[in-house]
């Protein structure tokens, strides 16, 4: 029976958006790569009521409660008062940890009585060494209303929590897993599909989201892409693998071509693949993007393979000199347009010699929009053996957004004409 498990980060830098809880994130990953059920993550301020208030209502719900941070010496570190005062402990100092942290201070001053309160735990709690900071962390296994619960209580500063995450906790959540009958695995798997939106996959797959019980199926919208994520649960992850491999490919038949891959892949490096793969190398000269087309272009190892030029190509004589872009094509239609578009392609192309060039021009914003050409008006143009071709596009969004759409854009223009050729460009 996998358990619940819930994550209480204790702080008010959290509440006040001065840092991101990355450490309730790595944790959720362990949780997950050990199959725990996790229902609340919870984030509460350095204020002894509120975070008492907090620990109750986990210890109502949850089988274990892993408390992040507030084991520090000062007096805004307050998880382990807490934690016995929930339990009806008292606070006893852990010779070992105290002996640890005099040795650490050796030959760097003199420990201070609020060091002392470092080595604190609840009565009836164990220490957690800590191999990279002073306070050790908390393990506390107790009945509360009743019925056992373990707390876990673990250092804020990340170079100390991550590693207390991954290795003691997850050691722990191993024996926990094998004393309750049996370990359990929740794997994931992210299919990535560009030229399609959210709505139009979800409405794809639909019934195949409402059939899914093992693996679970869900979208999640991703700027200028949708990552369609499939979760199972299994005593094993090749358990859960065999679970997936099925709903993956019914999925994928769904959505062919647009799934570009899995996990960790990225569109541009897919594309190379997909290039390469048909002997096909590509040229950019690209203006409003800035060079993001290229450097996605090259993120993956062997992009050299098919990836001849980038040229960011900003100023009108830059169009011109670098990319052939006739001096009064640009006088007659202005340096956003559909004709100058192509002309970047084809020159980019023609410099390079490569088989395919693409063009991109636009108004990133804030300023430069006109009524005839607002901000988010990118033109995208494909150059190849069969022709050229331009598209429009009213990008929305911000500076960055408009960049990115723009990138992803000409990414999936390209890549419908790599798995299609000409004829994906027919009417
Ligand atoms: P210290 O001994 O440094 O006081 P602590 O265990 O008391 O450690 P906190 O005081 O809560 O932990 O946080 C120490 C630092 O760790 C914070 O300033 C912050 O930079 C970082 N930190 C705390 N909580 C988180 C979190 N949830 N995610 C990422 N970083 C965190
Ligand atoms: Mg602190």
């Amino acid at each position: 029976m996998a358990r619940v498990v819930e994550v209480v980060a204790v702080g008010t830098e959290l509440l006040l958006g001065q840092i991101s809880n990355t450490n309730g994130q790595a944790l959720a990953q362990v949780l997950a790569e050990h199959g725990c059920l996790h229902y609340f993550q919870v984030t509460v301020g350095d204020n002894r009521g509120r975070l008492v208030g907090v620990l109750r209502q986990a210890l109502d719900r949850s089988d274990m409660v892993v408390t992040i941070g507030g084991l520090g010496p000062t007096q805004d570190d307050l998880t382990k008062e807490a934690v016995a005062e929930v339990f009806g402990r008292r606070i006893v100092v852990d010779e070992p940890s105290w002996e640890r942290i005099v040795a650490r201070f050796r030959g760097r001053g003199r420990p201070t009585p609020n060091n002392r309160r470092q080595a604190e735990i609840p009565e009836g709690a164990v220490a957690i060494r800590n191999d990279f900071g002073t306070a050790p962390g908390v393990l506390l296994e107790a009945e509360y209303g009743g019925r056992e619960r373990v707390v876990l209580c673990l250092p804020g500063p990340p170079g100390e929590f991550v590693p207390m995450a991954r290795g003691f906790v997850a050691g722990y959540l191993e024996r926990w897993a094998a004393a309750g009958g049996g370990r359990t695995v929740l794997l994931s798997r992210s299919l990535r599909v560009a030229g399609m939106g959210e709505s139009q996959v979800e409405h794809e797959i639909r019934d195949l989201i409402d059939a899914a019980e093992n693996p679970t199926i869900a979208t999640y919208a991703k700027p200028g892409e949708v990552e369609v994520r499939l979760t199972a649960r299994a005593g094993a992850p090749e358990e859960a693998q065999a679970l997936i491999a099925p709903v993956e490919a019914a999925v994928r038949g769904r959505l062919d071509p647009w799934v570009y891959g899995a996990d960790g892949d990225t569109l541009g490096s897919a594309l190379i693949r997909e290039l390469a793969a048909r002997g096909l190398t590509l040229a950019v000269a690209e203006s409003c993007t800035g060079g993001q087309l290229s450097a996605r272009l090259t993120e993956g190892e062997g992009s050299s393979a098919a990836f001849l030029l980038g040229a960011v190509t900003y100023a009108n004589a830059a169009k011109t000199e670098v990319a052939d872009v006739a001096a009064g094509l640009i006088a007659a239609h202005g340096a956003v347009s559909d004709e100058v578009a192509r002309a970047m392609a084809e020159g980019a192309r023609r410099r390079a010699g490569a088989s395919v060039g693409i063009g991109v021009t636009g108004v990133a914003g804030p300023g430069g929009g006109t009524e005839e050409k607002p901000v988010g008006t990118v033109f995208v143009a494909l150059a190849t053996p069969e022709g050229t071709w331009c598209r429009r596009l009213s990008l929305g969004g911000d500076r960055a957004a408009v960049r990115w759409r723009a990138t992803q854009e000409a990414l999936v223009t390209l890549r419908r004409y790599v798995l299609g050729g000409a004829a994906a460009f027919a009417g």
